[in-house]
């Protein structure tokens, strides 16, 4: 007779099932084991283990992650090589049934589209938080009365801890709850969606709640560099000042990284630091690189940004990936089957971005159709948006750029003109086509009205020798390239 044992542990089991899942509990944390392998049904029959699991994503995850562990403590228990055999059967696991059993019209993609508004389907749904024009927060005489920069909805409490970012998470809070005193600066970096403008926005939202009269100034690294252009332009240097070292008691610096290869702004800066430091007023900066990592930056200043504490934030795992879905759906009261949070939170790894872009998508869907979201669906979404993707980076959407970015139009890039002003453009173009579409030399000529291949390694060569030179070039293609990875 087979012998069945269920993940949890209960009484009437053969003994290797039993020791096989005590064993497989010390094993991965409690957390895991709670989440993945308590669901599924350990049972021997011959040489066959099989697992039974209550569907099909918890069948893909085991197999994925703890097949080699199951075969390996089974065979060590035992001395004997199982054949492993999945099994999934809704009604058998110990899975909390799925969400409510409303019948789900066969539901079609195009329909959807049909009857949304056109801005559902635009590239990036959920924006990042909005780079607000420079503004002081509250004003000591009117507390509360004027428009706040932040973003309510980029909270500490709607911001999701996982081990990925829980140390920029407890340095942001620990700089919140006491400015200057902590850590100064606080130079969170990471990549690109991972939630460091989140975080920005957080901390000052905190310290305003704590103190409405504490003036915040959030401002970027562009709008710093613009002002003080401005400021130069209009001889209002003084104004510049007293915006930057004056009436401020804090200062978020978002995206601080485009200061690099920047003389001026580096001076200014740098002297903007030095005030507000010395006066113990808290300074917090984001970047998608590490202090050592941003080129063209001045000693002194890169010295600086390692006077207090420097926090990266890295990608969160997909539990918290899941745990940002559910947080979402709580938010939007959206039913979301596990299945299909798994699924989203899988495929999506690489930031939370297009993880919110995803829900939102699904979600829209899902309120037209009246329906719960479902598998099939995240599915086709998921499918859409790799598509997407794909057709995002190519030849023309890089020269499309490219010519935006120095103002020029697309057949010059394509044209045998030679003046700097545009084969420049035109190298860069050709290096990122390289970098992004994986062409060959020959096909990027072709799409450049023809050029022969050598000339294009010419141009790749020489841009990569440039970056490391020219601060413009190197600036532009960082530009360009955090809008084709974006
Ligand atoms: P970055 O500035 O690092 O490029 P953002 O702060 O703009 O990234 O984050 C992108 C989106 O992802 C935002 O909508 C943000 O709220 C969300 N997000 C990022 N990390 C988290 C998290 N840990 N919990 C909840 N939402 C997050
Ligand atoms: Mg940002």
């Amino acid at each position: 007779m087979d012998s069945i044992v269920k993940g949890s542990g209960t009484a009437n089991m053969s003994d290797f099932s039993n020791q096989l899942v005590d064993i497989l509990k010390t094993k991965v944390s409690e957390f895991r084991y709670n989440q993945w392998l308590k669901p599924a049904r350990f049972s021997v029959a011959g040489d066959t283990l099989k697992i039974q699991v209550p569907n099909k994503f918890l069948r893909d995850w085991v197999r994925n992650h703890y097949l080699s562990l199951i075969e390996y403590e089974a065979y060590s228990l035992s001395q004997k090589k199982y054949q492993i055999e999945f099994t999934v059967d809704p009604d058998g696991g110990g899975m909390p049934p799925r969400s409510p059993a409303s019948p789900l019209a066969p539901i079609s993609l195009e329909d959807f589209k049909a009857a949304l508004p056109a801005e559902v389907f635009s590239k990036e749904i959920e924006k990042s938080p909005s780079y607000s024009p420079v503004s002081l927060a509250p004003m000591p005489s009117t507390p509360g009365a004027a428009r706040s920069p932040f973003n309510p909805k980029y909270a500490f409490d709607t911001f999701v801890v996982g081990s990925a970012n829980q140390f920029c998470h407890a340095a942001s809070l620990s700089v919140a709850s006491h400015p200057g005193q902590n850590y100064n600066p606080l130079f969170i970096y990471g990549g690109v969606g991972l939630g460091k403008t989140h975080l920005l926005h957080a901390i000052g939202l905190h310290i305003l709640k704590q103190n409405p009269k504490s003036r915040v100034l959030f401002t970027t690294g562009e709008q710093f560099t613009n002002d003080l252009i401005n400021a130069i332009r209009y001889e209002t240097t003084h104004e510049f000042r007293k915006k930057y070292r004056e009436s401020l008691d804090v200062l978020l610096i978002d995206d601080i990284q485009f200061i690099s290869g920047k003389e001026r702004t580096q001076e200014a800066f740098f002297h903007t630091f030095n005030t507000l430091y010395e006066s113990r007023r808290q300074i917090v900066l984001t970047s998608d690189r590490s202090p050592k990592d941003i080129p063209q930056l001045e000693e002194r200043l890169r010295s600086r940004f390692n006077w207090g504490l420097i926090a990266d934030i890295q990608i969160p795992d997909i539990e918290t990936r899941m745990a940002i879905l559910r947080r979402l759906a709580e938010r939007n009261r959206i039913e979301l089957p596990d299945a299909v949070a798994y699924l989203m939170a899988e495929r999506l790894t690489s930031n939370i971005r297009d993880l919110e872009g995803s829900f939102n998508r699904l979600s829209a869907f899902a309120s037209l159709s009246n329906s719960v979201v479902c598998e099939e669906l995240a599915e086709k979404i998921l499918q859409d948006l790799i598509t997407e993707k794909k057709t995002a980076l190519s030849f023309d959407r890089i020269q499309d750029l490219v010519a935006e970015h120095y103002k020029l139009d697309v057949d010059s890039l394509k044209s045998k003109r030679r003046f700097k002003t545009v084969s420049e453009p035109r190298q860069v173009a050709m290096y990122l086509c390289k970098k992004y579409l994986k062409a060959s030399f020959p096909e990027i000529g072709h799409h450049f009205g023809g050029k022969d291949h050598t000339t294009v390694i010419h141009a790749v060569r020489k841009i990569t020798r440039e970056i490391d030179l020219n601060p413009e070039i190197q600036s532009a293609v960082a530009v360009l390239e955090k809008y084709l990875t974006a």
